[in-house]
């Protein structure tokens, strides 16, 4: 079904209001993504609590909306996003720990996440020290190292599903390598099951992760993360090192010279650039390996 696209009327927008949430008229993405590339929103929504979600759902039912976790894998075009862009904040950020498990709400970040663990003794996500963004975003790509994913720790995940909300254990879900199976479902709260850190090692494997991050990663440019899922058995950034593309510009943009799997914004890049290197590595990947890349960022229109 094609979905009204950028309007919402103006009687809606006063029911979100009273509702607690912050509704942003033409709103430029590239605040709200860590590539800072990206025109403006039509609408772009923060929901603080679940009764304004739900409500939320039943009124722009026809509108086009897209979730927004904290924007660390994702490229929005240059021409914006028609239709409303939504992120889950206030109690959506919440994080409670209860024995070996912590509940939070998928708005929460995953570093404070980490901390909590942490902090409780709790061992299971040190592979994501370091993963930016939110535990939604987390969960819904199943983000972690290449080999440990987050849904190793998961125990179940609340979700919304047309308008109903459902209750889905970890081995109902169809997690893989950054899948998850909630394509098309809100993430509104995720309970993790940990183990109590008897060795006392969670300092050393998040350290350790971290060190390999700063080493390995252009931290300190603007950038999505991988841009492409590895192919089994090969690493994309190698491939790309071994094509001689480090370096490679399209305007702003660059691929980077610390890790060929990431493209950075060396400022004022356009999303028009980015999708040039993206190209430009697909076809030669192609060429010279016979293996077809798929991105690993998601490139909303
Ligand atoms: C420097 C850097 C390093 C990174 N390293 C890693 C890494 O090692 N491993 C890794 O896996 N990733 C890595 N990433 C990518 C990214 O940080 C992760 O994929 C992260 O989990 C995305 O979370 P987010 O909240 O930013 O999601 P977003 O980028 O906002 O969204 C990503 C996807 O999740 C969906 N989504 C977000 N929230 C919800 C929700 N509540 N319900 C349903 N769907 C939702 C969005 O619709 C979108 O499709 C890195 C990124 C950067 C910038």
């Amino acid at each position: 079904m094609e979905k009204r696209r950028g309007v919402i009327r103006s009687d809606l927008i006063e029911t979100l209001s009273s509702l607690g949430c912050r509704v942003l008229k033409d709103e430029p993405l590239s605040m709200h993504c860590s590539f800072k590339i990206g025109g403006p929103s039509d609408f772009f929504i923060e929901i603080p609590n679940e009764r304004a979600l739900s409500e939320f759902l039943k009124i722009i039912s026809d509108d086009r909306f897209y979730m927004l976790g904290g924007g660390t894998n994702v490229l929005f075009s240059d021409d914006g996003y028609r239709g409303i862009i939504v992120c889950l904040t206030g109690d959506f950020k919440e994080i409670s720990v209860s024995e070996d498990k912590i509940l939070c709400g998928s708005g929460a970040l995953l570093s404070d996440v980490l901390k909590a663990a942490y902090e409780n003794s709790l061992t299971g996500l040190e592979c994501v020290a370091g993963i930016p963004g939110t535990v939604g975003g987390a969960v819904y790509g199943n983000a972690g190292r290449r080999d440990k994913w987050i849904s190793a720790a998961v125990k179940s995940v609340e979700v919304y599903k047309n308008l109903k909300k459902e209750l889905i254990n970890k081995e109902k879900a169809g997690f893989g390598y950054r899948k998850s199976g909630f394509e098309n479902c809100i993430i509104s709260k995720v309970v993790f099951s940990l183990k109590k850190d008897v060795k006392n090692s969670r300092l050393k494997k998040i350290s350790k992760n971290m060190q390999k991050r700063l080493e390995t990663q252009p931290l300190n440019t603007p950038n999505a993360g991988s841009i492409f899922k590895n192919p089994d058995r090969f690493s994309v950034g190698k491939l790309i090192e071994e094509a001689g593309l480090r370096g490679k510009c399209a305007g702003k943009a660059q691929i980077s010279g610390l890790h060929g799997n990431f493209i950075v914004n060396t400022g004022g890049a356009f999303a028009e650039d980015v999708l040039t290197l993206i190209n430009l590595i697909k076809e030669k990947i192609k060429e010279k390996f016979g293996i077809s890349l798929e991105t690993e960022i998601k490139i909303i229109k």
